[in-house]
């Protein structure tokens, strides 16, 4: 869709740019200061906060037709889409995306202007620097025995892309009625024989009586990850410290990218509702009390439903081996390095002969000395 010739809010003038002052290149926002920072001359300018808090969202005027609150993340953003993996990133001219950072195909097709989409709220912006999350991958790759060397090539810093990405936020009032039965525990004495001897023993029983209730509860900020372009593991293993967000500016993609989310809103209040079912079917077991506990119908009403579109910053790439894809994210506010490796075989094979020629002249010095 060519939404910059069609927007007439665009012109020369409001086009998101971040130009140095001093000499007039591009900034970009730098993870060390957190401010746009000029890479030509070492200007830096600290970023304009225009909005307010960050705001929650109602959920369900935001879905209702007619209401057309999308938009791009930044005026004048661009974005391509990988052929391999189907990953959508956002940029900011002059950013280009070469390499997909998730499956690390080439990108061929030509940037396009980026589509509107639901604006992001909140980011945690880069903290650690491209410097940092190169040398933490560094140590991680040097830690790996028997990798492969082009493990190594990887651990350059034009190999990892900074990209941010997408999370929704949900807040929800929750009342559920339930059904379901209270099992209480009691004993009786079973009298019994064993070898020719009369012997008693204590059984255990339960009686089981109905129970129905209502439980309500307050649901803040369930985090939804909204990629499938990282490996699920890696996306559960990455904590976040949601205190230190702050509220979404086109200034903090200078420089960085951002991907589209992959999961719709509405998938994603689909994705809350399993996790809130989890955690409200604990508190109708609690609300049935006893010592066991059978839930046979739980019905919810959701109330009061907000969201918040959320960037999270990684260091992300991929390479091939032997025809796998192999990632590497590092978090880019710990520099925690999460990877999968591969086994060079060529050195396993090495080292194991290695092995066995040091055997054998051990077991020849041996035999020569007795
Ligand atoms: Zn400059
Ligand atoms: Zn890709």
């Amino acid at each position: 869709m060519p939404f910059m010739q069609n927007n007439p809010i665009i012109s020369k003038e409001n086009i998101n740019r971040f130009l140095c002052e001093n000499c007039g290149a591009n900034m970009v926002f730098d993870p060390k200061s957190g401010q746009l920072a000029c890479p030509y001359c070492g200007g830096t300018k600290a970023i304009e906060q225009s909005g307010g808090a960050i705001v929650e969202r109602d959920y369900h005027s935001y879905l209702r037709p007619g209401t057309e609150r999308l938009q791009p993340m930044a005026i004048n953003a661009m974005q391509v889409t990988c052929e391999t993996c189907g990953a959508t990133v956002t940029f900011v001219p002059p950013e280009t995306a070469r390499n997909c950072d998730f499956c690390g195909g080439k990108i061929v097709a030509q940037p396009k202007s980026a589509d509107p989409l639901v604006a992001p709220e909140g980011v945690l912006p880069f903290s650690v620097t491209t410097q940092i999350a190169s040398t933490a991958l560094k140590g991680w790759i040097n830690s790996r025995w028997l990798a492969p060397n082009n493990l190594k090539v990887l651990a350059q810093p034009d190999k990892v892309g900074s990209v941010y990405i997408p999370y929704w936020t949900f807040d929800a009032d929750t009342y559920s009625r339930y059904t379901g039965q209270r099992g209480e525990y009691y004993y009786e004495t079973e009298h019994y024989e064993e070898n020719g001897e009369q012997k008693s023993r204590q059984v255990r029983h339960t009686s089981w009586y109905g129970a129905a209730g209502a439980v309500s509860r307050h649901f803040d900020d369930l985090y939804i990850p909204a990629t499938k372009s990282l490996l699920p593991d890696y996306v559960k293993h990455l904590s976040w410290e949601f205190n230190d967000l702050v509220p979404y500016e086109p200034a903090y993609l200078a420089g960085h990218k951002a991907q589209t989310y992959q999961v719709s809103l509405e998938d994603g209040f689909e994705l809350f509702k399993q996790n809130a079912t989890a955690i409200i079917y604990n508190d109708v077991r609690h609300d049935i009390g006893g010592d066991e506990q059978q839930v046979h119908n739980v019905e919810t009403d959701y109330s009061n439903i907000t969201f918040k579109h959320l960037l999270v910053p990684v260091y992300a790439g991929a390479y091939r081996y032997n025809n796998k894809v192999f990632q590497i994210v590092v978090n880019g506010r710990t520099g925690e390095v999460q990877g999968e490796r591969p086994y060079s075989w060529l050195k396993i094979g090495c080292l194991t002969v290695v092995i066995l020629v040091v055997l054998l002249i051990v077991f020849f010095i041996a035999s020569a000395s007795r």
